[in-house]
């Protein structure tokens, strides 16, 4: 028997993720990324005495999206706790954190793995603040400390132990990241530290009911890294239990350059933080209508979408859940809907010509000039035969994606309106024909296939403006004839 075999890995994820409200938690610094170190600290943030934080409700709101999205139980009753630890990128002393009531408990995520959808239960979803960050890459001697992030709103999305391998990780938290955008409530930026991730990894005996002892590892930035982190974590894991190794409560930190782990900190004894609820915050009441309203300002869910562009539309699996990889590719998707039923041409120009052409610009739908309804105005061009795709996407679209103009206007400007005009084709076939008459004898003694020879260099006499269903036509009238 294979020694993975005998074994089997638990997981757990811990999630922060940093909501895009304008400020801070507990007061109005803002949270932009990237300015210069210690500029965004005010005395609230720094804890001074006599400053009073005061609740920044937008981040309350974003954490109920959330949650909903995520099917979980919103608390109503809620309180922030201080957690009491020292650390020096920590100003007050304490994290302002929830405790035992989280603001959203239980629920789910859904991934898919081998084509079976799995639910990933929750244990909760949490607010609290961030804190600063140490900088040890600058001196040899010392570290430098940026307060800019302490304070910065996050949620932290806990699993129960129930993932089982590192692929079912790697769904999971590229799901996360498609939510917390798709919700806007968060970039999803995991370089910049926008959403980060600590990975619990145990093994146990399979059969086995008791959970094995755990190693955190964190430093995660990617979730290429989370995947690889897990991986080797359990390879470790095992390589000790068949070694007589013992596994050890270990805080652990992933080496991206050599995909490594190792221990940053041993646990002998759970740490005290002596929580208690924070004097200077009020506890906060979440009425039933308020979070109604959260709830009806939802959008609609890119996994639900997705089933709806396979089942309503008739779109391949692959198509829908591309379409619904962003929301602003799956609304353009939608308002272009509207004026065409040519779902999988839609489809089709999105994530083939519009898709490439955004990447090579650096563009999104937001800054392209091409409206959707133009874009349905393309698509009908193409079905009425006046131009053909690869026309289309080469010639008119780049002009669409800078000028609001008809497609039609476009094609007759370049001259490139499809000739469907018979004695003109007929031009561009005799010529052909008259160029190759090798290949006519060939033709003509049954190597048919030479068809799209000719059909090609009419295509080329008519820079691409013939009709090539009726040049065909012609060309087989033509060369089958005595
Ligand atoms: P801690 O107090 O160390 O933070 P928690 O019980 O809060 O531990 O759990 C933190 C995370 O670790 C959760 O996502 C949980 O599912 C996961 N976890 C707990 N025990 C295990 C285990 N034995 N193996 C894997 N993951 C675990
Ligand atoms: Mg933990």
């Amino acid at each position: 028997m294979n020694i993975a075999d005998k074994y089997e890995a638990v997981i757990g994820l811990e999630v922060h993720a940093q909501l895009q409200t304008n400020s801070k938690l507990f007061c109005g610094d803002s949270i932009a990324f990237g300015a210069a170190p210690n500029t965004h600290v005010s005395p609230i943030t720094l804890g001074h005495p006599g400053t009073l934080p005061k609740t920044n409700k937008k981040a309350i709101e974003y954490a109920i999206k959330m949650g909903l999205a995520c099917n979980c139980e919103i608390e109503k009753d809620n309180y922030f706790a201080r957690k009491n630890y020292f650390y020096p990128d920590l100003p007050k002393g304490y994290q302002i954190s929830q405790h035992t009531t989280p603001i959203c408990k239980g629920g789910f995520v859904t991934i898919t793995i081998n084509g079976t959808e799995k639910n990933i239960q929750l244990n909760r979803i949490h607010l609290e603040e961030d804190a600063g960050k140490s900088i040890h890459d600058i001196y040899d001697d010392y570290t430098c400390i940026d307060l800019n992030r302490a304070g910065t709103p996050l949620i932290e999305i806990v699993t129960e132990p129930c993932l089982q391998s590192s692929e079912e990780a790697y769904q999971y938290v590229g799901e996360l990241r498609r939510l917390v955008r798709w919700l806007n409530i968060c970039d999803g930026n995991m370089e910049e530290g926008s959403l980060r991730c600590d990975a619990n990894v145990s093994i146990r005996l399979k059969g086995e009911k008791k959970l094995g002892v755990k190693v955190e590892v964190k430093n995660l930035n990617s979730i290429r890294n989370i995947k690889k982190a897990i991986d080797v974590e359990i390879e470790r894991m095992i390589h000790l239990a068949e070694n007589g190794g013992i596994i050890t409560q270990q805080t652990r930190s992933f080496d991206a350059t050599n995909d490594t782990t190792f221990s940053i900190l041993d646990k002998e004894e759970a740490n005290d933080y002596r929580y208690f609820a924070d004097p200077d915050l009020a506890p906060f009441h979440l009425t039933a209508p308020f979070i109604q309203k959260i709830q009806t300002s939802l959008p609609a869910l890119p996994q639900q979408l997705s089933k709806k562009y396979q089942n309503e539309l008739g779109l391949s699996e692959y198509d829908a859940s591309q379409l619904c990889d962003e929301k602003s590719t799956s609304d353009y998707f939608q308002s272009t809907i509207q004026f065409t039923n040519n779902y999988k041409a839609v489809a089709n120009w999105i994530l083939g010509p519009i898709r490439n052409y955004l990447n090579e610009a650096n563009a999104s739908f937001e800054t392209i000039a091409l409206l959707p309804e133009t874009l349905a105005d393309l698509i009908k061009l193409i079905e009425d035969g006046k131009v053909n795709f690869s026309v289309a996407s080469s010639k008119i679209l780049p002009v669409l994606m800078k000028e609001n103009k008809s497609p039609i206007t476009i094609a007759q400007e370049l001259n490139i309106l499809q000739v469907s005009d018979t004695n003109e084709l007929e031009n561009w076939v005799n010529q052909a024909i008259a160029s190759m008459p090798e290949k006519v004898n060939e033709y003509k003694k049954g190597k048919k296939g030479l068809i799209g020879l000719f059909v090609g260099e009419v295509k080329k006499l008519s820079k691409g403006k013939a009709d090539p269903k009726i040049v065909t036509t012609l060309l087989e009238q033509k060369l089958n004839q005595s």
